[in-house]
């Protein structure tokens, strides 16, 4: 991996979102968090959850920094109840690692609602 600004990895698609050098509709943004809305939404609200600073997956980014990861679940639950889904249910996802689905390794959490969820995920 390539070392950008502080904290972000030059290579990266959401580094380069959070950069602006790539772009996204951001739909919410804290300090050290940003959410935009999936460019493949698979629910009618599907928006993405990331710090702005590079971890590779929910596991790294917890174990670096407890006090980041609690402020992208804040953001998740922010982005919910904004997009009117936090009533009627909404599912919070970290695809972690490659066997689970992951493709970006940027963490990032999911926020699918909108629609009926069904269990268990495929
Ligand atoms: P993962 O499979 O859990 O890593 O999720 C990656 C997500 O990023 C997928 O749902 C993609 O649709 C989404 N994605 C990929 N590129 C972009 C983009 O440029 N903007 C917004 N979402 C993206």
């Amino acid at each position: 991996m390539t070392l950008g600004r502080v904290g972000q990895v030059s290579d990266c698609l959401f580094c380069k979102i959070v950069a602006k050098e790539i772009p996204a509709e951001i739909v919410y943004e804290t300090g050290r968090t940003l959410a935009f809305r999936d460019i493949n939404p698979q629910a009618p609200t599907h928006a993405l959850v990331i710090p702005k600073e590079h971890h590779a997956d929910a596991a790294a980014l917890a174990a670096a920094d407890d006090g980041l990861a609690d402020e992208v679940l804040k953001t998740a639950h922010a982005v919910a109840v904004q997009e009117g889904v936090a009533d009627g249910g909404y599912r919070v996802v970290f695809n972690t690692g490659a066997g689970a689905g992951q493709t970006v390794f940027h963490v990032h959490a999911h926020i699918l609602g909108g629609r009926a969820l069904t269990w268990p995920p495929g």
